[in-house]
């Protein structure tokens, strides 16, 4: 799955959802993120993602790693 990470905090550019094939971005309270069980690992979302927020689940920084968690909790909340 990929994640959406600190840079998407307070973005409004939502090209990422634009992209997304299969409409898995939900709304966090001030970020978006993505559904893990929905994401299909297409990699649309990285390179139109303008402020470098989203990762592949296994690339994410390690000072950004609770991001993995945020994105599942809250995406489930919908
Ligand atoms: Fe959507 Fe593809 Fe990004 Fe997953 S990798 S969130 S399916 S655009």
């Amino acid at each position: 799955t990929y994640v959406v990470t600190e840079n998407c905090i307070k973005c409004k550019y939502t090209d990422c959802v634009k992209v997304c094939p299969v409409d898995c971005f939900y709304e966090g309270p001030n970020f978006l993120v993505i559904h893990p069980d929905e994401c299909i690992d297409c990699d649309a979302c990285v390179p139109a993602c303008p402020a470098k927020a989203i990762y592949r689940d296994t690339d994410v920084p390690t000072h950004l790693m609770h991001f993995l968690g945020l994105n599942e909790e809250l995406s489930r909340l919908w």
